[in-house]
């Protein structure tokens, strides 16, 4: 399947699957079980805001969930998240929507995403990876959720964004594969999701660094 992107078009690998994938988006989620099965069954559809398939012509079009801006369709498990799941945005300059433009991206991907957002349903477990403590009040803007998380470890903060539940008490020691957080959509545009970020302890968002090392993803499958 061919889809209109912002880059022009391309094919698109289980493009078949995207009305599927898209309908248990738009069903809230009702069950994290079949759409686990879903993820875990196919990649997710690619790039851009059109094209995106309603299910019927009587109903209104849906906004854009779940949908991936990476060709990279590999499932990923880590030790900051349960399961395997696949890249929706990564670090750096990006053609997804959401960012505001960066004067030092391309044309063609003119936001600058500062973490990298993993699918994942919501309510997927998410765990620390590392020794640290849950920074009490991190002030991290409405982008994150209300819930987002900021886990200190060392010189770094690790950012964790739109969380739907904590595990954890601000201010707590965390280590390594404790279960802190559950993934959700709060302030996320497009869908449940997992955004992983790394700053300099302390820093803002201007001051992220690219946290794919940190993220320690691994391959399932593809
Ligand atoms: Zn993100």
């Amino acid at each position: 399947m061919t889809l209109s992107t912002g880059s022009g078009s391309r094919r698109v690998r289980g493009g078949s699957c995207i009305a599927t994938v898209v309908v248990a988006a738009v069903a809230s989620l009702a069950s994290v079980a079949s759409v686990a099965s879903v993820a875990a069954a196919m990649p997710l559809p690619v790039g851009g805001t059109s094209g995106v398939p309603t299910g019927s012509p009587s109903r209104p079009p849906s906004p854009p969930r779940d949908v991936v801006f990476t060709e990279d369709h590999r499932f990923y498990a880590s030790p900051w998240y349960d399961g395997a799941w696949q890249e929706m945005i990564p670090f750096g300059c990006t053609q997804a929507p959401y960012y505001p433009r960066d004067p030092s991206c391309p044309r063609a991907q003119p936001g600058r995403h500062h973490g990298i957002d993993m699918f994942m349903p919501c309510g997927t477990k998410v765990r620390s990876a590392v020794r640290g403590v849950v920074v009490p009040t991190p002030n991290l803007g409405g982008a994150y959720g209300r819930l987002g998380m900021v886990i200190r470890s060392g010189r770094y903060d690790y950012v964790l964004g739109h969380l739907r539940r904590w595990y954890v008490r601000p201010g707590e020691r965390v280590r390594p594969g404790q279960l802190v957080a559950s993934s959700g959509k709060l302030a996320a545009p497009d869908g449940c999701h997992l955004h992983f970020e790394k700053r300099p302890a302390g820093a803002g968002y201007l001051a992220a660094v690219n946290p794919l090392r940190s993220l320690q993803r691994t391959v399932r499958r593809y």
